[in-house]
Order: C-alpha cells, then sequence, then structure tokens
C-alpha cells in the first residue's frame, strides 16, 4: 500500500503541491488526473524519491520512505517500487535484457539471478523471444512493454506511471491498458497512474483523484465522479469530451 498525508513540494519559492492526502490499497488502481502543471507527475516522483519532498509522509508498505521533517528520505533504488515513464527511458546501448535487468544489477543482485528473474518478466509482457535485440529494433509498443518488464523485475511492492501511453497510437494504447491492468492484478501491487486524459483514468482505475493547482479536489470511484462531481472543475474535466 501507499500512504501520502499532507505531501509539500515547493521548488524555490513556488508551492506546486499544498499538503495532499491519500491512500492506495495493496491491490488497488488509482489515477490522478488533472490538467497540465497541477502537480500529478511530482506526486509520483516523490513517491518514487525521483524528487525530495519538502514536507508530509510518504509510506510504502509498512515503511517510512519519507518524512523530510523527521529527517527521513530513502533512496529511489530502495524503495521497492516499479516505474514506467512516458519516454520509456529505455537505454538505446543496451539489449531489451539488460535493459530489463538494471534495476537488479545497481543492486549488486548475482548474474545468474538477474537472468533468471529477467526471463520471467519478459515472459510476463510476452517478449522472452526478443531478449537479445537492441531497443532500436524494436517498435514502439515492444519498447513500452520493455519499460513494463524493468517495472515489475524484482517483485517491487507499488508499480507507478507517469502518462505511459502518450507516445503510443491510439489502436495499441487500447491494447496497453488492459495489458497494464492485467499485470498489476497479477501482481496485486498497489498503483498509481497519471494522466492528464479524463477518458483513460476513468476506464482503467479502481478509483480516480482529481488534481488541480496543487490540491486534491475529489476522489472516487469512476461512476461516482461522474455522477456527482462535487464542483463546477471536476464537472467541466471529468465530463469533458476527449
Ligand atoms: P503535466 O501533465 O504537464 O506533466 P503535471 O500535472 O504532471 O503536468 P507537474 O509536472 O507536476 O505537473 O508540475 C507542477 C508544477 O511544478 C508546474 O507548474 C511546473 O511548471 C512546476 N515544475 C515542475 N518541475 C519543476 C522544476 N524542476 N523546477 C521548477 N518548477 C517545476
Amino acid at each position: 500500500s501507499i500512504v501520502v498525508q499532507n505531501l509539500v513540494k515547493r521548488y524555490g519559492v513556488l508551492t506546486v503541491v499544498h499538503g495532499i492526502s491519500f491512500q492506495v490499497a495493496r491491490g488497488e488502481f488509482v489515477s490522478l488526473l488533472g490538467p497540465s502543471g497541477c502537480g500529478k507527475t511530482t506526486t509520483l516522483r516523490c513517491i518514487a524519491g525521483l524528487e525530495d519532498a519538502n514536507g508530509g509522509i510518504i509510506r510504502i508498505g509498512d515503511e517510512v520512505v519519507s518524512a523530510p521533517e523527521q529527517g527521513v528520505l530513502i533512496p529511489p533504488h530502495e524503495r521497492n517500487i516499479g516505474m514506467v515513464f512516458q519516454s520509456y527511458a529505455i537505454w538505446p546501448h543496451m539489449s531489451v535484457a539488460q535493459n530489463v535487468g538494471f534495476p537488479l544489477t545497481i543492486r549488486k543482485v548475482p548474474a545468474a539471478d538477474v537472468a533468471k528473474q529477467v526471463d520471467e518478466a519478459l515472459e510476463v509482457v510476452g517478449m522472452r523471444h526478443l531478449k537479445d535485440r537492441q531497443p532500436s529494433q524494436l517498435s514502439g509498443g515492444q519498447q513500452q512493454r520493455v519499460a513494463l518488464a524493468r517495472a515489475i523485475v524484482g517483485q517491487p511492492k507499488v508499480l507507478l506511471f507517469d502518462e505511459p501511453l502518450s507516445n503510443l497510437d491510439a489502436k495499441l494504447r487500447e491494447g496497453t491498458r488492459s495489458e497494464i491492468r492485467r499485470l498489476q492484478r497479477e501482481l496485486g501491487v498497489a498503483a498509481v497512474y497519471v494522466t492528464h486524459d479524463q477518458e483513460e483514468a476513468l476506464s482503467m482505475s479502481d478509483r480516480v483523484i482529481v488534481m488541480e493547482a496543487g490540491r486534491i479536489m475529489q476522489v472516487g470511484e469512476p461512476k461516482d465522479l461522474y455522477r456527482r462531481p462535487v464542483n463546477r472543475f471536476v464537472a467541466d474535466f471529468v465530463g469533458r469530451a476527449s
């Protein structure tokens, strides 16, 4: 599970996350939805440890990973998370297998264990037969599968997604949505999914957190946001045709 309590993030004098709180249970898939610049990515990066929060507490499973007021900031590779980015962020100079194994290699996992876990992760996304390819020899959808495999290698406790489908064409996006949900259900982990696409958030999520200007406007199941928006902003944003 993930627990975020009063998370604050500032860039210089600018506060971009204003003390937000939410929880994601084990096995639950929750989207952060809102317009560009509302602080979705910043929130996700604070959970991942790629940005240092300025205030509040973040808990992953039983562990406090961020509590700056108490001097706690666990580095990203010790947080037990898997993350998928918009740009895939796979390395062109490494093979598929090396890319997928990288999070284990930097944790100094023995090579034989890395190879085994890489095979398992690639099997899950149906890419094992391509493990010796270079990323340049893969389609966009295949590259995104490599990124997914890298996120799930080493049994992370949580999965974090930052607009992972925005570089895929419409047809591939549909299929990858259900692929992501299937993986997340199989692993039974908590997932946070950042998107500005309301249709995507509503169709994929157990619950949706609607953000605006660094604050949470509403949290609810997709049907509740749609039927009972708490204010004009949520009604307009959630109801807007994409
Ligand atoms: P998008 O969908 O466009 O990615 P977002 O909701 O994810 O938007 P964030 O990327 O979290 O929004 O950005 C929130 C605010 O913080 C924005 O006003 C942005 O300009 C600002 N911001 C983000 N990163 C930095 C940074 N490294 N330095 C200064 N300001 C930043």
